[in-house]
C-alpha cells in the first residue's frame, strides 16, 4: 500500500483546459456557475443558441465531482420505482424515467456531436445482489420497469452469473444494456472545449462570491461578484452540486455532501480483465452502503464506495484506500496480489428526498441532487435548463415535486450527523 498515489487517476489520461485569461465580461445574458457536467452542458446549449454566457468556476474547470467518479452513465434513478410511484404516482415518474433515458442519448449525441474523446461505450449495468432476499426482488422490480415504461431488463440467476462476472459472492444480477461508460475526466474536457467553440466565456479559479438582485429601468437583473471582479447577468443557473457553499445559502441548506471515494489498481493482463467483468460492464450492488466498480480503458479495476460518508479530506481519502482494497479483494479474491496505485476521493450531491431537483430559488435556475446518477441527469438537465432559460417550455418532471430540506447535522457546512447516517444504512444493510 505505500506506493499508492493519492490523486485521481482520470486526471492521469487528459489535460483539463484552463479559463480564459481575460478580464470578466461587465454583462452577459448568462452567468452559469459551477463547470461540473450541469454547467457545462448548460453554457454549451446556451452559446449554442446564441446567448452571451460566463461560466465561472471557483476552482479548476469540473473540479467537483464530475471529473471524479466513475463514468457510469447509468439508467433510472436512485429509488426503486414502486417506492417513486407511490410516492408520485404513475404519470409523473413515467415522465422521470423517460428523461432517464433521455438523458444517456443526451450523453452519446453530444460526445458524438462535439466528437469527444471520453471512450463512451453502450457497455450496459450489472446490478449484482447481496442478499438472496435482494435478488428475489429483481424479477418484479423488472416487470414493473417493463409494464410501466416498456424498458426491458434482464434478471441473471446465480447459476449463469458468471458470464457477467467473475466474482463467487452474489446471489445474482439484473442487466440493464442501455446504460454506458466513460471516462468522465476526458468528458468534461471535451465539454468545456465544445462549450468554449460555442461561444461561451469560461472562468476558472473565479469564485462567486454573492449574487445579488437588481433593478435597473424596472428589469430585474443579477449582480454577480466574483473574486475576479463583478458582472451583471439577466439569468443566473447554480450548477454546484455538492460543492454548493456560501454564496447560495438557501441552495446550500438543501443539499447533503456525502463523501465517496475510489482506488484503481496497476494495469490489469486481459485474460485477468476479461475473467472480472467479461462484458465490460458499469457494476454495483444492492446495498444502501454499496460499492461500485468496473474496468478502465487501460484495464485497471477502478473500486468506488462510501468508505466514510465525510466529504473527502487528506485523512479520509488515505483510510479509504485500505478500506476500499478490503472490499474489492472480497469481492474479487484474484486481485489479492493486484497493487492499487491511485486512492482519491469526491462528494456526492444528495437531497433529503434521493431525487434530482430543479426550478428556481431567489429567482436562479438550479439542477441538483442527483444521487449518484449526476453522469446522466447532469448533461440533460444541464442541457434542458439552457434551452428553457432560452424560452423553450418547462417541462421537467423533476421540477415542481416537494424539494424537503435536510435536518441540520446533515447539511453542507454541519455535518456532524453524517457518521449517524453511516451507521443507520449500515444496519439497514445487516437487516434487510
Ligand atoms: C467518487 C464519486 C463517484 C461517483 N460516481 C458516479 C458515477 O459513476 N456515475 C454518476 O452518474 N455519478 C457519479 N457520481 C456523482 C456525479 O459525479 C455528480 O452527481 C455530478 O458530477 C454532479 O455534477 P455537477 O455538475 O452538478 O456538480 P460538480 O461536478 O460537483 O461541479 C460543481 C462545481 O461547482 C463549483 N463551485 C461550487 N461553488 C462555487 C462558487 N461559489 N463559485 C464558482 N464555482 C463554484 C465547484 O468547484 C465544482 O467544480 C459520483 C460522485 C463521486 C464524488
Amino acid at each position: 500500500m505505500t506506493m499508492v498515489r493519492e490523486k485521481n487517476y482520470w486526471l492521469e489520461t487528459v489535460s483539463i483546459p484552463a479559463g480564459d485569461p481575460g478580464p470578466l465580461p461587465a454583462t452577459v445574458d448568462v452567468a452559469v456557475v459551477g463547470s461540473g457536467v450541469t454547467g457545462l452542458s448548460a453554457a454549451r446549449l446556451l452559446a449554442k443558441r446564441g446567448a452571451r454566457v460566463a461560466l465561472l468556476e471557483a476552482e479548476t474547470l469540473g473540479f467537483g465531482a464530475s471529473s471524479r467518479n466513475g463514468g457510469m452513465v447509468l439508467t433510472g434513478m436512485k429509488l426503486p420505482v414502486a417506492t417513486l410511484i407511490s410516492r408520485y404516482g404513475h404519470d409523473k415518474v413515467r415522465r422521470m424515467y423517460a428523461a432517464s433515458l433521455a438523458a444517456i442519448d443526451c450523453v452519446e449525441q453530444i460526445v458524438r456531436e462535439e466528437n469527444i474523446d471520453c471512450n463512451f461505450s453502450r457497455c450496459g449495468h450489472l446490478e449484482v445482489a447481496c442478499k438472496r432476499s435482494h435478488f428475489d426482488g429483481y424479477a418484479e422490480g423488472a416487470a414493473l420497469i417493463a409494464k410501466e415504461f416498456g424498458h426491458r431488463l434482464q434478471v441473471v440467476p446465480k447459476s449463469e452469473l458468471d458470464k457477467e462476472i467473475g466474482s463467487p459472492i452474489y446471489f445474482g444480477g439484473l442487466v440493464d444494456e442501455v446504460s454506458a461508460g466513460l471516462n468522465p475526466a476526458r468528458y468534461i474536457a471535451g465539454l468545456a472545449q465544445a462549450a468554449g467553440r460555442a461561444g461561451a466565456s469560461i472562468f476558472d479559479h473565479c469564485p462567486v462570491q454573492s449574487v445579488m438582485r437588481e433593478s435597473s429601468h424596472g428589469e430585474q437583473r443579477f449582480r454577480v461578484q466574483t473574486a475576479k471582479g463583478s458582472l451583471h447577468a439577466h439569468d443566473v443557473l447554480l450548477a454546484t452540486g455538492a460543492y454548493t457553499g456560501g454564496a447560495t445559502p438557501r441552495l446550500r441548506k438543501k443539499i447533503i455532501p456525502i463523501g465517496s471515494y475510489i482506488i484503481a489498481t496497476e494495469v490489469l493482463s486481459e485474460e485477468l480483465a476479461h475473467a472480472l467483468s467479461p462484458k465490460n460492464r458499469m457494476i454495483y450492488d444492492s446495498k444502501h452502503f454499496l460499492y461500485y466498480y468496473r474496468l478502465t480503458p487501460d484495464r485497471r479495476m477502478l473500486f468506488g464506495g462510501r468508505a466514510a460518508f465525510f466529504p473527502e479530506t487528506a485523512n479520509t481519502v488515505r483510510q479509504s484506500a485500505e478500506i476500499l482494497r478490503r472490499g474489492m479483494v472480497h469481492v474479487y479474491p484474484q486481485l489479492r496480489d493486484t497493487k492499487v496505485e491511485f486512492v482519491w476521493g469526491g462528494t456526492l450531491d444528495f437531497a433529503f428526498d434521493s431525487m434530482p431537483h430543479t426550478g428556481r430559488i431567489d429567482g436562479m435556475y438550479y439542477a441538483i441532487g442527483y444521487a449518484g446518477h449526476g453522469m446522466a441527469f447532469g448533461t440533460y438537465l444541464g442541457s434542458k435548463l439552457g434551452a428553457i432559460i432560452c424560452g423553450q417550455p418547462n417541462d421537467l418532471p423533476f421540477e415542481d415535486i416537494p424539494f424537503p430540506a435536510p435536518p441540520l447535522g446533515l447539511r453542507s457546512g454541519h455535518t456532524w450527523a453524517l457518521p449517524l447516517a453511516g451507521a443507520y444504512y449500515r444496519f439497514l444493510d445487516w437487516v434487510s
